[in-house]
Parts: C-alpha cells; sequence; structure tokens
C-alpha cells in the first residue's frame, strides 16, 4: 500500500491511496496540475486513477473537482447531501460520472466505507479503505464520536486531523465567530485532542499522517509535539508519524 497526502490544509486537500492495484483520491481540494505532478512523481499517471472519493463539500476539498474530471474517467463517489451541495455549487460537474455512497461501495478488491464525522457540512464523512491493508482518513472534525475511532482502530495508515493548537487559536488573529466555529462541536480537531483520540486507541495504526493543519494556529513540529507526548505519557516512545503540508507531497 502506498499512502501520499498530496496537500493537506485550509486551502485545500487531496489524499492519494494505492492498495492491491486499485488507485484512489480521497478529495482534490487543489487544482489538477498540482494534482498531475505529484502524482507523476510517484509514477502515477491521472488517468489511472480509479474512483474518487469526496468527504465533504466544502471548497478545500472539491475546488479542483470539476477539472480533475476532464482529465479522467474515474466516477466520484460522495453521500448525496454532499453530491446536492456540490450541485449547488458554481462548478458544473457530469452528472453520470457522480455516485451516491451510503455506507460502503466495492471499487475492484478494495471496500471503502464512508463514515459520519462531525462537521459542518451537508453530510461530510471519512472514509475507511479496506482491502490487503487499511487506511482510514479522517480530517475535519469537531469532536471524534464512536464511529470514528472504531475506523481509525487498526489501521496499516491513518490520516488523522490535527487543525490547531488550542492557546495559538485563542491568541490568534482570526474573529471570534470563526475561532467559536473551529473550536465548536462541528469545526476542528486540536492537536491535543487529537493525541488523546489517538493514544485511546485498542489497536494503534502503524503510521500516523497528521493533516489539515492550519497556517495560521499551527506549526507541524507543535502538532507532531503535542501527538508525541500523548503518547510518551503512556509509554510509547517510538512512532511512525509523519505531518502532511498545504505546499508539498508527505508519503507514508
Ligand atoms: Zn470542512
Ligand atoms: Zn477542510
Amino acid at each position: 500500500m502506498r499512502v501520499s497526502v498530496l496537500a493537506s490544509g485550509s486551502k485545500g486537500n487531496s489524499v492519494f491511496i494505492e492498495m492491491d492495484d486499485t488507485r484512489l483520491l480521497v478529495d482534490a481540494g487543489v487544482g489538477v496540475r498540482r494534482i498531475e505532478r505529484e502524482l507523476a512523481e510517484l509514477s502515477v499517471p491521472l488517468e489511472s486513477l480509479d474512483a474518487v472519493f469526496v468527504t465533504h463539500e466544502h471548497s478545500d476539498h472539491v475546488k479542483g473537482l470539476a477539472t480533475l474530471l476532464r482529465h479522467t474517467d474515474a466516477p466520484v463517489y460522495a453521500r448525496p447531501g454532499t453530491l446536492r451541495a456540490m450541485a449547488a455549487g458554481a462548478d458544473v460537474m457530469p452528472e453520470e460520472r457522480l455516485f451516491a455512497v451510503h455506507d460502503a461501495v466495492e471499487v475492484g478488491p478494495l471496500r471503502v466505507s464512508a463514515f459520519d464525522i462531525p462537521h459542518d457540512a451537508a453530510d461530510p464523512v471519512g472514509y475507511e479503505i479496506a482491502g490487503s491493508r487499511k487506511c482510514t482518513v479522517a480530517t475535519d472534525l469537531g469532536y471524534v464520536t464512536d464511529t470514528v475511532r472504531s475506523a481509525m482502530e487498526g489501521a496499516d495508515v491513518l490520516v488523522f486531523e490535527a487543525n490547531h493548537d488550542r492557546q495559538m487559536l485563542r491568541q490568534g488573529p482570526y474573529p471570534w465567530p470563526l475561532k467559536q466555529r473551529i473550536l465548536g462541536n462541528r469545526g476542528h480537531l486540536a492537536n491535543d485532542e487529537a493525541g488523546r483520540a489517538l493514544t485511546s486507541l485498542k489497536s494503534r495504526p502503524k503510521k500516523i499522517i497528521l493533516a489539515h493543519l492550519s497556517e495560521t494556529n499551527n506549526r507541524p513540529s507543535i502538532a507532531e509535539e503535542t501527538v508525541s507526548r500523548a503518547f510518551a505519557e503512556i509509554g510509547v516512545t517510538s512512532l511512525p508519524l509523519a505531518v502532511a503540508l498545504q505546499d508539498e507531497m508527505v508519503t507514508a
């Protein structure tokens, strides 16, 4: 299995997953040129994608989708509420390429399950991709529900949100209503919450990529330290931890 976070953060998100000869993209929130260039670094032509999964309709997850669809034949899967919300957006997407996923869908040998996440979008989800290995993508989370936790259990690679440092957010430049939105139950996950959720798992992921970091209210080193500290508190000191970036591809 290969998992590469092509881009991650409030300006755009996209994750590439290859497992059992099947190639998936979760979200297309950056331009097609960027996606194409980074996939080329992995020797993956854009046309070889088997499916694209959309977590929710926020522009940092779908901005590049309409253009991407002109460069691949891959079908797009999302929850019905997300498809409706995307249809109401500015980008015209060909309906025959869009498919509703309720709980799970099979793509070749892979089973891709959508699970609910608490976030301020129409019907937001994370994805659990299972084949010979398991990869889970869970970002844009107000908090970690039992559903999210069970999707995280036992992942070989887990892409998991560590959006902000609470103190940096509180003291930072954002207007109060935006701070409240981020801190709220349908907002984004703080570094310390990520650490708590990760250390509470019964079956620890083999690799963790912290993702969707705020450029204003977080730093890769702070997210990494906070999560590492949480693991150190339970006696885990060697941790395969990476941090996804806004402007650079990060491979697990
Ligand atoms: Zn969002
Ligand atoms: Zn987002």
